[in-house]
C-alpha cells in the first residue's frame, strides 16, 4: 500500500507509518491511523516506535519458525515431504482409515539405473532428474496424499481413500509420465524409467511396517523382472 495525498482515507486525520526492520531487511510496515488531527505527538511517536520494533521482532521470529519448520519437514532438493514426515503422516492416515473403514494405498518408487545417470551425466544432472520426477509425483497426487522423498532416488506416495485398483492406475500413469520426460545434458538427451511397488490397506496389511515391507517386496520384484513396471502385492502370488 502506498499512501499519497490522492489516496482517500475517509475520517483519517493522522497517519503514522513505521517500517518493520529486522537487521537490514524490511519485513513490512506498521500503520496507525487516528481520526484526530495531530494525534501522534512526539511522545506518542516515540512510544509507538518502540512498539513497532517489538512487532518487527515478533514477525521475524514467526518467519524464522516457519522456515525452520519447513526445513525440518521437507526435503531440500525436491520440496517433497521428508522421510520423517512420511512416517508420521502415514501413521495418521492409517489411524483415520481404521476409523472410517476406508482404504489407503502405499506406492514406493525407485528410479531405474540411476547410478548410471550420475556416472554418465554428472551429479547435478542427476539432481535435476530427481526434481523432475518429484514434480510429476506432486502433480499426479491429490493435496491430501503424502508425497515424500523416501531416500536418495526413492519416493513414496500415500494415497488417502484409495484402493489397489485406483493406486495401480495412478502408478502406471506416473510411470508413463516419468518415462516420457526427456532430460538434457552435455552428453546428449536421455530418459529415465521408474519401478513401482504397491501395497494397500487393509487387504495387503493392517500396519504401517508390514505395508512398507510389502510395497518394498513388490519394488524388488519389479527390479528383478526387468524394471520399468508397477507391481501390486497380489501380483507376487
Ligand atoms: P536400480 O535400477 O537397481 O535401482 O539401480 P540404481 O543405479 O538406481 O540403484 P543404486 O541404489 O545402486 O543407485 C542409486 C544412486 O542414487 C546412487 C546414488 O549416488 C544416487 N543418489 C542418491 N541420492 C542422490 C541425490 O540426491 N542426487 C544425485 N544426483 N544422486 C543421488
Ligand atoms: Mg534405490
Ligand atoms: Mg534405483
Amino acid at each position: 500500500m502506498i499512501f499519497a495525498k490522492q489516496v482517500p482515507l475517509p475520517g483519517v486525520e493522522s497517519l503514522l507509518v513505521y517500517p518493520l526492520i529486522s537487521g537490514d531487511r524490511a519485513l513490512g510496515t506498521f500503520v496507525l491511523a487516528a481520526r484526530r488531527r495531530g494525534a501522534f505527538t512526539a511522545q506518542r511517536r516515540e512510544m509507538l516506535g518502540v512498539i513497532a520494533n517489538q512487532v518487527a521482532v515478533s514477525v521475524q521470529n514467526g518467519l524464522m519458525y516457519q522456515k525452520m519448520e519447513s526445513m525440518a519437514t521437507t526435503d531440500g532438493l525436491t520440496g517433497l515431504s521428508n522421510h520423517r514426515t512420511f512416517q508420521g503422516r502415514f501413521s495418521e492416515m492409517l489411524a483415520r482409515a481404521e476409523r472410517s473403514k476406508k482404504p489407503v494405498s502405499l506406492i514406493l518408487t525407485d528410479i531405474d539405473h540411476f547410478k548410471n545417470v550420475n556416472d554418465t551425466h554428472g551429479h547435478p544432472i542427476g539432481d535435476a532428474v530427481l526434481k523432475a520426477v518429484a514434480a510429476v509425483l506432486k502433480e499426479q497426487a491429490r493435496v491430501v496424499d503424502v508425497v515424500a522423498r523416501y531416500g536418495g532416488e526413492e519416493f513414496a506416495l500415500v494415497l488417502e481413500d484409495t484402493d489397489m485398483t485406483g493406486a495401480f492406475i495412478l502408478a502406471e500413469r506416473i510411470r508413463e509420465q516419468v518415462g516420457a520426460l526427456v532430460h538434457a545434458s552435455a552428453q546428449g538427451s536421455f530418459s529415465c524409467t521408474l519401478s513401482l511397488g504397491i501395497a494397500a490397506y487393509p487387504v495387503d496389511g493392517k500396519d504401517k511396517k508390514l505395508l512398507i515391507e510389502r510395497a518394498d517386496q513388490c519394488l524388488y520384484h519389479a527390479k528383478e523382472h526387468g524394471r520399468n513396471q508397477s507391481v501390486r502385492y497380489a501380483d507376487l502370488g
